[in-house]
């Protein structure tokens, strides 16, 4: 049996089509499942005029990530929607306002629990772990359309920052291939553009990727700017030097021809020294990058974000040193626990 929010939709449609299914009614498929959320086979031949004989080749009935709360921060707006998955693990997505009115981004995750265990992150922190299948991630997306659809909002984004690392092998075919129905115009109708996949540096999947030639952002989490911290910081990522990483991310823009988004998550008495941000400087070079720092959030409370005198002071340095655009990233949600890094820290 088909199911068309697995695997990429190029994929779903040649299946289709060797059953005998026309691309017509593939596309109306595709329009009611993914681009409206209907899951219920009956409409889908009643309003979308898709055909009983290509009904009869979908898995049935679609199953489906239950919704069991949302939560919203009375601080900033930030939304937190929290599902249980099939075989009851939890999984966490978070709508984030943009500056447009009425404009929301979903931050989707792509496992539960995260085997790159960085030290600041309550995701990898969890007790287990599993992938997501591209149905589980794309759900997500549906269902907080629905929440923001009933909100008159509009979902305009989707970043893959949530749970889980969507670059490791074993998870990278389930992100591209969601990512490709959250952007195919019968399915999410999300720019390319709009769509951010964030990894904290899996070097040989980040050049897979570049090759692969997607239209989706590429950004890259540094951690620190030398092998020793982010030994500390990023255990698994750290079997790849920082060189490796910035070798990596240099190749990318080069081919993209575009500046490469690096993200730096900011921790007091630990990254933010002017020897970081010198580091940095070498590190970056003449690469392309917008730097964006972020906040660390820690619930336990064992990392801290830099108070704004340091903050100050590593940006002043970073000036210096980098002499790129870099731009502070609020990581919202934080009394939600919602914030980069806390997603099921509540577990
Ligand atoms: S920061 Fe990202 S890669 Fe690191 S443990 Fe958390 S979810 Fe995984």
């Amino acid at each position: 049996m088909l199911d068309p929010r697995d695997g990429r939709p190029g994929d779903f449609e040649a299946a289709a089509r060797t059953l005998g299914a026309h691309d017509h009614s593939i596309r109306r498929l595709f329009s009611a499942v993914i681009g409206k959320g209907i899951h219920d086979p009956i409409v889908w031949g009643r309003e979308f005029q898709v055909p009983r004989r290509l009904t009869a080749m979908i898995r049935a009935p679609l199953p489906r990530l239950v919704l069991e709360r949302s939560v919203v921060s009375p601080v900033d707006g930030f939304e937190k929607l929290v599902f249980h998955t099939q075989d009851e693990l939890a999984v966490e997505t978070v709508l984030i306002p943009l500056h447009k009115p009425g404009a929301v981004s979903v931050c989707l995750s792509c496992q539960v629990g995260c085997p790159v265990a960085c030290s600041f992150c309550a995701t990898g922190r969890m007790s287990q772990w599993r992938n997501l299948e591209t149905w589980e991630i794309l759900d997500q997306f549906i269902h907080a359309r629905e929440v923001v659809r009933s909100q008159q909002r509009r979902v305009t984004g989707a970043v893959f920052m949530g749970m889980g690392e969507p670059l490791l092998a074993s998870v990278k075919p389930q992100v591209l291939a969601a990512a490709s129905l959250l952007s195919y115009p019968y399915g999410g109708q999300i720019a390319s553009k709009a769509i951010t996949i964030s990894t904290v540096g899996i070097v040989p999947q980040i050049d897979e990727y570049t090759a692969e030639g997607h239209k989706f952002r590429l950004a890259i989490s540094l951690g620190a700017a030398t092998d020793a911290k982010r030994a500390w910081l990023v255990p698994v990522a750290a079997r790849w030097s920082i060189a490796e990483v910035m070798a990596a991310a240099r190749r990318h823009a080069l081919a993209r021809r575009c500046r490469v988004m690096l993200s730096y998550v900011c921790i007091s008495g630990v990254n933010v020294s002017e020897d970081d941000a010198r580091a940095l400087g070498e590190l970056i070079g003449e690469t392309p990058v917008r730097l964006d720092l972020i906040d660390v959030t820690d619930p336990t409370g064992r990392f801290r974000p830099p108070a704004s005198e340091e903050l100050r002071a590593f940006r002043d340095a970073l000036t210096r040193y980098v002499g790129q655009p870099v731009v502070r990233r609020y990581s919202g949600g934080a009394d939600i626990l919602a914030a980069c890094g806390t997603l099921a820290g509540s577990e």
